[in-house]
């Protein structure tokens, strides 16, 4: 057999929390895998001014091994519902809207693609890919709980969703712990609308499909990795086998970006080792303007030093920066933080506003925790940098990202509120919670652990390591089927 590159087409759907990933995927794939890969960026209305997007583009353009296609942007807020214009559908709906560019660019590609990999957007995009010959995956970058949700998710009854949704019974799932009801998604909470409907059928489009990559790694997750491998392997749920392919994570950039990023990082440099709490909620997440002067006195109160991504404040939409993350004028901070904040804390913390250098962040010796809203980027941003955490989930997945951090892997504290509290964490609780993490011995036993993890996922990355030969295996079956493909158009 003659050993010919495999061209491979990732799509990253809206969102730097999805495109990250993609991109680290797709790196990997070129520089230990010998795949070619065509990276399309699949953008909306909103987030083509965005300024964020256009840097990380920047970045990976220096990359000469992706090609990068970024798709014309697409308006689908005609086809959602304006008292419920769920992130989910708007980024499913842009997915589909933008798949005619996307296959008249592969059909006139020179190097024809042997194999689609999708996130779970963009699941409308295998029909595509069976009518032009190419094997398909979908990339989970999460992880194995959570994928497992997805995977059991067309299997689940209506009754057992009613059961969860009406009575705040645990949803099973096969060979993994079950989603309690306060970790439960936004949509299983009304599981019997149009939205949960088209997230089953999202996820029942990858039954068939040839394979699933996850991005997490066996020893952060043995029983929840099993349970998915598991259910690939019996053919329970999914055909296609499951490949634990993680951790692939940002690891920061050697050279410094722009200015606001240079005066991060050198104010980092002067202070000591690991006394810095770094706080922020990912590219959409906010909050209502009470709990943000909360966050504000409770970092005052924990007198520890502290980054803070400060993002304007909205009252009912936890994920409202998520398609616009533009850079913004940091003097309208003042607006909304307390009276004489800034003033006060000018010595021993940086307010950032709208986004900040976080790979970098987190990789300065200085950081010694990280108050997150517990996307899984961020959540292995953390665990790649030996970093504990503040657990403060927001939407999505993000509360089972939290349990799982605190519960089992012992590496976060939660930041919760009670009902006496009125809908937000106060103060002391949030002071509380960040000394924990930064002074107390259980933030001490937190570090070793997250350490622990740290070298973990290294090692499943390692040649020989479990996510290396797992993308060894995917790579190799996407050669057979070229292969055999190739066999089959020359007979
Ligand atoms: N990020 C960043 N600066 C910020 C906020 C986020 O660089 O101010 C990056 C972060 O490092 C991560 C990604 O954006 O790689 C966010 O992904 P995650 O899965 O954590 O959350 P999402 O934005 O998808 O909710």
């Amino acid at each position: 057999m003659v050993s010919q590159k495999i061209h491979s087409v990732l799509l990253a759907s809206p969102g730097i929390g999805h495109l990250i990933p993609t991109i680290e995927l797709g790196k990997r794939l070129t520089t230990h895998h010998n795949f070619d890969v065509t990276i399309f960026v699949v953008t909306t209305a909103t987030s083509d001014s965005d300024k964020t997007k256009s840097h990380i583009l920047q970045q990976i353009s220096n990359l000469n091994s992706l090609d990068i296609i970024v798709t014309p942007p697409v308006d689908v807020s005609d086809k959602l519902d304006p008292n419920n214009p769920s992130l989910g559908l708007q980024i499913v709906l842009t997915m589909i809207e933008s798949l005619p560019f996307i296959r008249s660019e592969i059909q006139s590609m020179k190097n024809p693609p042997s194999v689609l990999i999708v996130d779970i957007f963009g699941t409308a995009a295998f029909p595509m890919a069976r009518e032009l010959h190419m094997s398909s995956y979908v990339f989970f970058a999460t992880n194995a709980w959570f994928t497992a949700v997805n995977i059991n998710l067309p299997f689940i009854t209506d009754e057992a969703f009613s059961r969860h949704a009406k009575n705040h019974e645990p949803l099973s799932i096969l060979g993994c712990e079950p989603v309690r009801f306060e970790d439960t998604l936004e949509t299983f909470v009304a599981p019997w609308g149009p939205i949960h409907k088209r997230y089953v059928e999202v996820t029942r489009e990858i039954i068939a499909i040839d394979g699933i990559l996850v991005n997490t790694w066996h020893d952060l997750e043995p029983g929840a990795t099993k349970a998915v491998i598991e259910n690939g392997v019996l053919g329970r749920f999914v055909k296609g086998p499951v490949y634990p392919i993680g951790p692939l994570v940002r690891t920061g950039e050697p050279e410094k970006g722009g200015d606001s990023e240079n005066l991060i990082l050198s104010w980092l440099d002067q202070q000591p080792a690991e006394s810095v709490i770094y706080l922020s909620f990912g590219s959409g997440g906010t909050m209502s303007k009470g709990q943000m002067r909360e966050l504000a006195y409770g970092l005052e109160l924990s007198q520890q030093r502290f980054i803070w991504v400060v993002r304007r404040p909205t009252e009912d939409n936890a994920s409202a920066t998520f398609f616009n993350i533009a850079g913004a004028d940091g003097t309208i901070m003042v607006d909304y933080l307390p009276k004489g904040f800034l003033n006060r804390t000018k010595d021993v913390g940086l307010c950032v506003p709208m986004w900040a250098p976080q790979a970098e962040i987190l990789k300065h010796p200085s950081t010694g925790g990280f108050l997150t809203h517990c996307g899984w980027n961020s959540v292995l941003e953390s665990i790649h940098n030996g970093v504990p955490m503040v657990a403060w989930p927001l939407y999505a997945e993000q509360k089972m990202n939290a349990t799982m951090l605190s519960e089992e892997l012992g590496v976060a504290v939660k930041a919760t509120k009670t009902v006496a509290e009125g809908g937000v964490v106060c103060r002391e609780k949030i002071a509380e919670v960040i000394r924990k993490v930064m002074v107390d011995d259980e933030g001490v036993a937190m570090r070793v652990k997250v350490k622990e993890y740290k070298v973990s996922g290294e090692k499943a990355l390692s040649v020989f390591g479990s996510s290396h030969e797992s993308l060894c295996k995917m790579a190799k079956d996407c050669e057979l089927h070229l292969h055999h493909g190739s066999e089959a158009k020359g007979r």
